[in-house]
C-alpha cells in the first residue's frame, strides 16, 4: 500500500507524477464519460475509482467525472442523475484522509456549479479490498476508473521462487538482463492471470454499455529490458545492491526482493481483453509523462520520492524497519539524475490509456 497521512514522504504528498498523467489523459476520461451519459443514460450512475489511494488525487478526478456527467445531463434531459461513488482500494489504504476530505469535496463541488440549480445528490462510500476479486454488486456500475493501479500484480509471481524458496532472480527485484529467461514468463503469466480475473469480476459488476477507462505502465516494445518502467526497477536493484556492498543490508535479503509489478505490451493487454471476451477495446493511447523541474527539485529526486510513497510499506516488511530509506532513495535520486542524461539514453517510462467497453 501506498504511504498513508499528508506527512512529507507520503503518496498526498508525492503523486504529482500520477496527478500530471491523469491530466493528460483527461479529455479521453471526459469524453468516455459522455459516451456513457448518451448510450445508458442512468437515473443513478455508478462510477468506482479501482485504486484511489489517498491524497489530492483521489477526489480530483470524481469531480471531473462528476462535472462531465453532471455537464451533459443537465444538455440532455435538463437535471443531473444520482450519482453513487465507489472508493477502492487495499483494506490498508488510508481510507480515513479521504473521508477528512470530503466536506471541502462537497464545498468545492457547489461552489462549482454556481447557484441557484438543483444540486445532483451524491453518495460517496468506501469498498476496501482487491481488485483481483468481485467488489460490487452485480450490473450496480456504469463508469470504472482505475489510474496507475493495474500494473501492480495480485502477487509476486510464484514461479519466481524454486523447490527451497529461493529466488531465481537473484540480486535483482523486476525482469533484467542477467534473468534467466523463466523470470519475464513468471511475470508474464502472473499478469495474464491477474489481468483476465480483473475482467471476469468487472464484466459483471458494469451494466452492457458501461465503460472503463484503465490508465497503467506499460512497455514499447515486446522486449522487456528497456529504458523505460524496467529501468527504473534496475535502478533500484542496483540503489539496494550498492547498500548491500556497504553492509547497511543483508545481500540475501536483496537476492529475494522481487517486487509484484508488470508493465505490459500493448499486445499482452489486448490478447487478454480478447481472450476475456466480454468488453471491445475502444480506444488505446500510449504517452510519455513530461518531466520538467518542479519546485527547484531535479526530475532524479522527484522520481525518488514517487517510488518511496510507492515501494516504503513493501521495502521496510522486506528488510526490516532499520533499513535506512533515506540512504536508499538518495542514491537511487542520484541515479535517475545520472541515467537521465541524452548520452547515457535517458529514461522514458511510458503510460497505456485503455478504454473498453461492455458488451
Ligand atoms: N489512482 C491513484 C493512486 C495510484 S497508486 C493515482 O492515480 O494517483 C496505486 C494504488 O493501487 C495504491 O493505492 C495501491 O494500494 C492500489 N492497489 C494496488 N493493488 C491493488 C489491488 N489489488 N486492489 C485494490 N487496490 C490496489
Amino acid at each position: 500500500h501506498m504511504t498513508g497521512g499528508v506527512g512529507e514522504s507520503s503518496y498526498a504528498n508525492n503523486s504529482s507524477l500520477q496527478k500530471k498523467a491523469s491530466d493528460m489523459v483527461k479529455h479521453i476520461t471526459v469524453e468516455t464519460v459522455q459516451e456513457v451519459c448518451y448510450a445508458v443514460a442512468p437515473k443513478s450512475m455508478g462510477i468506482a475509482d479501482l485504486g484511489c489511494s489517498s491524497g489530492p488525487n483521489t477526489l480530483s478526478i470524481i469531480k471531473d467525472i462528476v462535472e462531465a456527467v453532471e455537464g451533459t445531463f443537465r444538455k440532455l434531459f435538463g437535471a443531473p442523475p444520482e450519482f453513487r461513488v465507489y472508493l477502492n482500494d487495499l483494506p490498508t489504504n488510508d481510507f480515513n484522509s479521504v473521508f477528512k476530505s470530503l466536506p471541502d469535496f462537497y464545498k468545492e463541488l457547489k461552489k462549482d456549479d454556481g447557484g441557484g440549480r438543483e444540486q445532483p445528490a451524491i453518495f460517496i462510500a468506501a469498498y476496501p479490498g482487491s481488485f483481483y476479486g468481485r467488489l460490487f454488486p452485480n450490473n450496480c456500475l456504469h463508469f470504472i476508473y482505475s489510474s496507475y493501479s493495474l500494473h501492480w500484480l495480485s502477487k509476486v509471481p510464484p514461479a519466481l521462487y524454486d523447490e527451497h524458496g529461493k529466488s531465481i532472480n537473484k540480486g535483482k527485484v523486476y525482469i533484467s538482463e542477467s534473468s534467466p529467461p523463466n523470470v519475464s514468463q513468471a511475470y508474464l503469466n502472473q499478469f495474464q492471470a491477474d489481468f483476465s480475473l480483473f475482467l471476469r469480476c468487472r464484466s459483471e459488476e458494469l451494466v452492457p454499455g458501461g465503460r472503463m477507462v484503465l490508465i497503467l505502465l506499460g512497455r514499447i516494445g515486446q522486449d522487456h529490458i528497456d529504458r523505460g518502467n524496467s529501468f527504473l526497477w534496475e535502478l533500484l536493484s542496483r540503489s539496494l545492491a550498492l547498500m548491500a556492498s556497504q553492509g547497511a543490508l543483508e545481500k540475501e535479503k536483496l537476492d529475494s526482493y522481487d517486487v509484484h509489478f508488470y508493465a505490459p505490451s500493448k499486445r499482452e493487454i489486448e490478447e487478454t481483453v480478447r481472450r476475456d471476451g466480454s468488453f471491445e477495446t475502444e480506444r488505446m493511447e500510449m504517452f510519455e509523462i513530461g518531466r520538467e523541474k518542479e519546485n527547484g527539485e531535479s526530475y532524479g529526486t522527484r522520481v525518488a520520492m514517487t517510488v518511496r510513497a510507492i515501494q516504503e510499506s513493501m521495502i521496510r516488511l522486506h528488510f526490516g524497519e532499520g533499513v535506512d530509506l533515506d540512504a536508499l532513495f538518495d542514491i537511487y535520486g542520484r541515479m535517475v539524475d545520472d541515467e537521465m542524461a541524452e548520452a547515457k539514453g535517458g529514461i522514458k517510462p511510458i503510460t497505456f490509456v485503455v478504454v473498453l467497453k461492455k458488451l
